[in-house]
C-alpha cells in the first residue's frame, strides 16, 4: 500500500474539481448530482486502478473531459432510434410497427391535455375507456362490440379467462402454438383456469374430432392461427365457418386467436392474403382477437371484437382491469382506424402498408443512390453491391411469403468475419445506429424500410 501513496496522492479532490472552471458547462448541463456522482465512481474506478495496475487512471490529466463522455453516454437513451435496414417491415426487437402521423398527433394531444377518456360528453357520467373505439372496430369488422386490452396475448389470457374458466376449451394439435416470448397456448390456458382439451393430430384435425371431444364441461372451441409456422403436404384443417356451424348445433361460442390479423385484403397490392377478423366475424365467430401492432399498423395492443353478450362478460371481468390499454395506445389506435375510413389513401399513410408494398424498382434505385456515400466511407475494406434481395413481413405474420427488395451488400475485401463484425459494431455505433443482417459472409442493408435518405447520408457523414 505504502508503496502507492504518492500515486494515491495525485488524484483530485471532488470539491476541487466541481470549482475549477473546465467543469462550469457540465455543472450547467446535468447538474450537481449527477455530476458529483459520476465523478465518485471516477475515483473509485481510479483507486482501483492504482491498486491493480500501480498507475494512475488515462484521465488523470483531464477529469472533465471524461466526466462528460461518461455523462453523455449514460444519458444515451434506452430507446434510441435506429434505421432499421435488416429487411424485417415488423420486427419485435425494433418495435414493430412505425405509427401513422395522425396516430403520432393523437397521442401527443392525449398526453398533453386532458382527453374524454372515461367521460361521457353527453351524459356526463363515467364512460367506459373502450366506447369510443368499439363503435369504430364494430363498424370496421361487423361486430357487434368490442374490448381494447395492452396487448394480444393479453387478449386471449382475458378472452379464455371470461369465457372458460374452470371449464374445458377444444383446441386442434396443429394449432398449439408458441409465439416468440414464452407465449405457448397450453400454458396461457393454464393461465387462464381453463382445460385443454387437444383434438386430431399435428397434420391433420377433421370436424368429427372436435364433435368428439365437445360435452357437457367443454365452454368454448377454438381456432388458433398458425401465424408463424406453416404445416405443409399431408394435412386438413377445421375453417372456422364448418366449426361455427357444429358450435352453433352443440350451443358452444367458438373463438379464435387471429394473431395478425389484417383489416384490409393484403391481395389488392400484391400481397399475401392473411385472414381478415372481418371474414370470421362474418362466418359466425363469436370473439376474434388480433394485435394492433403487426399488420394493422397501429400501437401495441389487443384488440377482442364479437358478439356482445361475450365483450360485455370480458369487460366486467376483473383481468380486463390490470390489462386494459392506456390513453395513449388509445388515442393512436382510434387514429389508425380512422385512415382504414378512407382505404383510398391507406398504403400512403399508413407506414407498415407503405412499406410493404413499396416496389422493388424504386428500392433499386435508392441503393444505387446510396452506394457511392458508403463506398466512400466503406470502400477501402469492402466490395460493395447493390444486389435484389428479400425482405420479410415480420412478427410472425405471413412467415414463408418474402418480398422482393434490394439491397447493398458489404463483401470483406480480405473475406473475414472479424472485418465483418468491426463494420457491423461501427454501424451501431453511429449517433442513428444502422441494423442490417448479416447472411452469406456478406453485410445486407435492406433499404425497404429506409425513408429518411437525407437523414441516412448525414449519419455517415455527419
Ligand atoms: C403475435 C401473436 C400473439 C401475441 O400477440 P402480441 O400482440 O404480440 O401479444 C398471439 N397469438 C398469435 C397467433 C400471434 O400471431
Amino acid at each position: 500500500m505504502t508503496t502507492h501513496r504518492p500515486l494515491y496522492s495525485q488524484l483530485p479532490a471532488i470539491d476541487k474539481l466541481l470549482r475549477d472552471a473546465s467543469f462550469s458547462t457540465l455543472l450547467n448541463t446535468f447538474g450537481h448530482t449527477q455530476v458529483v456522482n459520476i465523478l465518485r465512481e471516477m475515483l473509485n474506478i481510479a483507486r482501483e486502478h492504482i491498486r491493480t495496475q500501480q498507475a494512475l487512471p488515462c484521465w488523470n490529466d483531464d477529469w472533465a473531459a471524461h466526466a462528460q463522455l461518461q455523462l453523455a453516454s449514460a444519458q444515451r437513451s434506452a430507446l434510441l432510434p435506429v434505421f432499421n435496414l435488416t429487411g424485417t417491415v415488423l420486427h419485435t426487437n425494433l418495435g414493430r410497427a412505425l405509427q401513422a402521423e395522425a396516430a403520432i398527433e393523437a397521442v401527443t394531444r392525449a398526453m398533453r391535455y386532458p382527453v374524454t377518456l372515461e367521460y361521457d360528453l353527453h351524459g356526463a357520467q363515467r364512460g367506459h375507456r373502450d366506447r369510443a373505439l368499439s363503435g369504430l372496430l364494430c363498424e370496421l369488422t361487423g361486430a357487434e362490440d368490442a374490448c381494447i386490452v395492452n396487448n394480444n396475448a393479453a387478449a386471449v389470457l382475458l378472452m379464455l379467462a371470461a369465457c372458460a374458466n374452470g371449464e374445458e376449451v377444444v383446441v386442434s394439435r396443429g394449432e398449439l402454438v408458441e409465439i416468440g416470448g414464452a407465449f405457448r397456448i397450453p400454458d396461457v390456458m393454464r393461465q387462464a383456469g381453463c382445460q385443454l382439451v387437444e383434438v386430431g393430430t399435428t397434420n391433420r384435425t377433421h370436424l368429427k374430432d372436435y364433435r368428439q371431444a365437445a360435452g357437457e364441461n367443454t365452454a368454448l372451441l377454438m381456432k388458433v392461427h398458425t401465424s408463424n409456422y406453416q404445416v405443409a403436404g399431408f394435412t386438413k384443417t377445421v375453417s372456422e365457418a364448418e366449426l361455427v356451424e357444429l358450435g352453433n348445433e352443440l350451443n358452444i361460442p367458438v373463438v379464435t386467436d387471429l394473431g395478425s390479423g389484417s383489416l384490409v385484403d393484403l391481395s389488392q397490392w400484391g400481397l399475401p392474403e392473411e385472414p381478415m377478423p372481418q371474414q370470421l366475424i362474418a362466418a359466425g365467430v363469436s370473439l376474434v382477437s388480433f394485435s394492433g401492432d403487426k399488420l394493422l399498423g397501429g400501437p401495441q395492443a389487443g384488440i377482442i371484437v364479437g358478439k356482445k353478450e361475450l365483450i360485455a362478460r370480458i369487460q366486467q371481468h376483473p383481468l380486463k382491469r390490470a390489462l386494459r390499454a392506456d390513453k395513449m395506445t388509445l388515442a393512436a389506435l382510434e387514429a389508425t382506424l380512422r385512415l382504414y375510413q378512407h382505404p383510398e389513401t391507406l398504403a400512403a399513410r399508413l407506414p407498415t402498408l407503405r412499406l410493404l408494398t413499396r416496389d422493388a424498382g424504386e428500392i433499386t434505385t435508392l441503393a444505387q443512390r446510396l452506394l457511392p456515400a458508403f463506398e466512400g466511407k466503406f470502400g477501402e475494406h469492402f466490395t460493395l453491391l447493390v444486389e435484389p434481395c428479400l425482405s420479410q413481413i415480420g412478427s410472425g405474420s405471413l412467415p414463408v411469403d418474402r418480398l422482393p427488395s434490394a439491397a447493398l451488400t458489404f463483401t470483406p475485401k480480405d473475406g473475414r468475419g472479424t472485418t465483418l463484425a468491426t463494420l457491423t459494431q461501427s454501424l451501431r455505433e453511429l449517433a442513428k445506429p444502422i441494423i442490417g443482417r448479416i447472411s452469406d459472409g456478406r453485410l445486407w442493408l435492406d433499404l425497404r424500410c429506409l425513408e429518411d435518405e437525407a437523414g441516412l447520408l448525414e449519419n455517415l457523414h455527419p
